[in-house]
């Protein structure tokens, strides 16, 4: 699937549910949700259609993200399913980890290691910050040492890349950037550095708490000198990444905000976890495929054809940098 800019559309983000143990507060910042009834979330056999359907239009990689997708009941089939479907080569999951360390109840497995059995080789962990403070601050949840617990499993589970995504903010985690890094060398993870982005309507949002990727990267430089550009390494995603002057470690800066090529190499689709599928996550555009997938009437074709009518309207860059104003809360989306 190609868009109207040249995107080859291969990737396909899936939000399989709105739920979450943590209130991270540039996410879902409200203690009491209204969590959507399950009537209107997707069943898991209505998302693996959409992931078939998808694969045989050239999705060839999934993330599964929520909320918090280890929160959902029977998690662990959804992605014994998942594996199975042919043309899907790469299988991911984004998680706040803390779950992870979990027993899945079998045996004494792990969470992690059931994921790793089931085919999913990324884990992308969000961790903000290494103060158990500023963590419960941030998140609403006192729970830094499960998400460090679940890093460790995930590390003994033996996926084949585990990421660490931190979002930047000034006065938060600003200070810490280095303590990162060294957490992430001493563990051999790839960290990324993420800046905040408008897509919750919360108090955090704001001028004096962002903080550019590239002001991270000058507080970086100054503590441990020249980063060097790393141009010809590249994720599945939007991230630049520098090597350290000191090692091979190579940390990444998503910029959506500041970056003005943020959109170039977008390859990507998002399905929220009631069924709209998303052709960008800077965009108030978004088609409901539930309505397709609940019509007895309607074939996988029309599954198809949906697909491609979606693509067609994927806009060439986000609207971030327009005075966006946040319509769905991340949480609802799908980071
Ligand atoms: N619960 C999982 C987690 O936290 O990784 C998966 C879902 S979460 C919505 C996915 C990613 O979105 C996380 O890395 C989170 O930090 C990021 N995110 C949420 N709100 C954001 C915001 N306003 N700006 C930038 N990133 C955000
Ligand atoms: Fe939950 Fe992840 Fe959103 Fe935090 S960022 S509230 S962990 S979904």
């Amino acid at each position: 699937m190609e868009d109207l800019f040249g995107h080859h559309i291969s990737y396909l983000r899936v939000s399989i549910t709105d739920r979450c143990n943590e209130r991270c507060q540039y996410c879902m910042p409200d203690e009491e949700q209204e969590w959507l009834p399950r009537s209107e979330v997707l069943s898991y056999e209505e998302i693996l259609r959409v992931v078939r359907v998808g694969a045989g239009m050239g999705i060839s990689k999934v993330r599964v993200t929520g909320g918090e997708p280890l929160t959902r009941r029977n998690v662990l089939w959804f992605f014994e399913e998942l594996q199975k479907i042919e043309g899907i080569k790469d299988i991911g999951i984004s998680t706040n980890g803390t779950l992870l360390g979990r027993n899945s109840g079998n045996g004494d497995e792990t969470n992690a290691q059931a994921l790793v059995d089931r085919g999913v080789r990324t884990a992308n962990v969000s961790l903000d910050t290494l103060n158990a403070g500023v963590y419960a601050e941030t998140t609403g949840r006192d729970l830094l040492k499960e998400a460090i617990a679940g890093i460790d499993a995930a590390r003994d589970a033996g996926f084949e890349k585990i990421k660490i995504n931190a979002v930047l903010m000034r006065n938060r985690n600003e200070h810490e950037l280095w303590e990162m890094i060294e957490f992430a060398r001493e563990r051999d993870l790839l960290l990324r550095f993420i800046e905040l982005m408008p897509v919750s309507s919360t108090h955090v949002l704001t001028e004096e708490n962002f903080l550019p990727t590239a002001e991270a990267k000058r507080l970086i430089e100054f503590k441990f000198g020249k980063l060097t550009p790393r141009a010809d390494f590249k994720t599945n995603g939007p991230a630049s990444y520098y090597q350290m002057p000191d090692s091979d470690q190579l940390i990444g800066f998503i910029g959506a905000m500041t970056n003005l090529h943020f959109c170039e190499t977008c390859n990507k689709l998002r399905l929220t976890c009631e069924g709209k599928l998303r052709p960008c996550l800077g965009s108030h555009l978004e088609f409901d495929m539930r309505e397709v997938l609940r019509n007895p009437e309607l074939t996988d074709d029309d599954v198809a054809k949906f697909f491609l009518d979606v693509v067609a309207k994927k806009p060439e860059q986000h609207e971030f940098r327009e005075n966006y104003q946040p319509g769905r809360k991340m949480i609802a989306i799908g980071g």
